[in-house]
């Protein structure tokens, strides 16, 4: 098959087009310098200088070709776009593995010695679905719920039971076995509640270790603080789940804890906290629903010596692989619910981005912004409707890609780190 084939007449067409423009060693490079981003963001306007001499207007787009500024999308999903989601991925990397073993970034490698866990807070149970087992040796492929005892119906008549052994690509998984008996509206208010009930799990965290240690909230406050980075990502079924790096640091910059706790005591702290949480939400029928995390609630240690179950490295990856899986790999399509790069704002008002803390997290908040310069730029780029119309949080229609929060202190590398990428661009 000819190159031509694969692109199609008119895109054959078009890159003649482009190449015959006298602009067109400008437009390659623009197109270079923003990393053959899939979808670049097409700015135009003009950068204005004030100052006691004036006004002077010392850029306008009206000179590049086309009239646009080619910006990268910054799209973390991989199946939006290749090269960004590529970049943040390693950015990702990165800044984690800096939080988690130091010796970069400004983050000294003492870090190394604080308390580090690895941990995954699912949902509960909301009813039955279709699901890959693996067999009892562990190497095959075991049916997805066999009847067990006398097979009985549900109370909608339908078999409460499934014998087939489904494949990886099966339409069928994850979708309830009786689609009347799931508890749906629950399901939606995890979802839904999901970030309060993470806000929630971390003040217990902080209160369970204050307690192991015999100590109030306001002496643990003195002595240590909890740090985390996390991720929410959809399961099979639908529902988010939590991925999160968390380290108890001492109460200054880098500074190790005052507290007797090491890294299982912090994983056990998180266990506790985990099974105890709860939230009690208003659903629409007037009823009022508890929620919880799910019983799988499971923590592995880094960097805890012999008993460490993890390197910085593994669990800088997990993380950052989390972070840019895509929507697609739940079957949610390419929707875009997240605002794209926008100028004059250093906040985007619907990303659930915590404030501050593990390293980076101030540079997860700026990249979704895209623009991190500092002059005047009243360029324009298109957004999307924001939260605050009643949408639903990010990652239910990012596929949990977008959503990742910190917290704790911001090291001045985070800033200076987003900084330097905003300028490169
Ligand atoms: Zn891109
Ligand atoms: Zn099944
Ligand atoms: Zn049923």
């Amino acid at each position: 098959m000819t190159a031509a084939a694969v692109l199609g007449p008119r895109t054959v067409e078009e890159i003649v087009t482009r190449a015959g423009r006298p602009g067109f060693d400008r437009w390659a490079q623009q197109v270079e310098r923003c990393g053959h981003c899939a979808r670049p963001v097409r700015l135009r306007g003009r950068v204005v200088h004030h100052s006691a001499a004036g006004r002077q207007l010392t850029y306008s787009t009206d000179v590049e070709p086309d009239r646009v500024l080619l910006v990268r999308c910054g799209n973390r999903r991989a199946a939006a776009c290749p090269s960004c989601s590529y970049e943040y991925a390693g950015d990702m990397w990165q800044l984690l593995y800096a939080g988690a073993a130091g010796g970069r970034k400004g983050v000294p490698e003492s870090i190394r010695a604080h308390p580090l866990v690895f941990a995954t807070l699912t949902a509960p149970g909301f009813g039955p679905v279709h699901t890959t087992r693996t067999d009892r040796t562990g190497n095959g492929s075991a049916r997805c719920r066999p009847a067990r005892g006398k097979p009985r119906l549900c109370t909608h008549g339908r078999p409460s039971w499934c014998n087939a052994v489904h494949a990886e690509d099966d339409p069928r998984l994850g979708q309830p076995i009786c689609a009347d008996c799931y508890d749906y509206p629950a399901h939606v208010a995890f979802n839904w509640h999901a970030p309060e009930l993470w806000r929630r799990f971390t003040i217990a965290v902080r209160r369970s270790l204050a307690r192991q240690a015999g100590l109030t909230a306001a002496e643990f406050g003195r002595r240590g603080r909890v740090s985390f980075v996390k991720v929410a990502e959809f399961q099979r079924r639908g529902v988010v789940h939590f991925h999160a790096l968390i380290r108890l640091d001492g109460p200054g910059d880098f500074e190790p804890p005052r507290i007797g706790i090491d890294a299982l005591g912090l994983a056990e702290a998180i266990r506790r906290a985990g099974a105890h949480v709860r939230l009690t939400v208003d659903m629409p029928d007037g009823s009022g629903l508890v929620l919880r995390f799910g019983d799988q609630l499971d923590t592995q240690t880094v960097n805890a010596g012999p008993a460490g179950e993890l390197t910085p490295e593994h669990a800088a990856r997990y993380i950052a692989k989390y972070a840019t899986k895509s929507a697609e790999d739940f079957g949610l399509g390419d929707r875009r619910g997240s605002p794209r790069p926008r100028c004059r704002s250093s906040k985007s008002a619907s990303t659930p981005h915590g404030s501050s803390g593990w390293p980076g997290s101030s540079a997860n908040t700026r990249r979704t912004t895209g623009c991190g310069a500092g002059s005047t730029c009243s360029a324009s780029a298109d957004t999307s409707p924001q939260r605050a119309a009643g949408t639903p949080p990010r990652w239910v229609q990012s596929g949990g890609s977008g959503a990742h929060t910190a917290s704790g202190r911001p090291p001045s590398t985070c800033a200076s780190w987003a900084r330097t990428r905003a300028t490169r661009r």
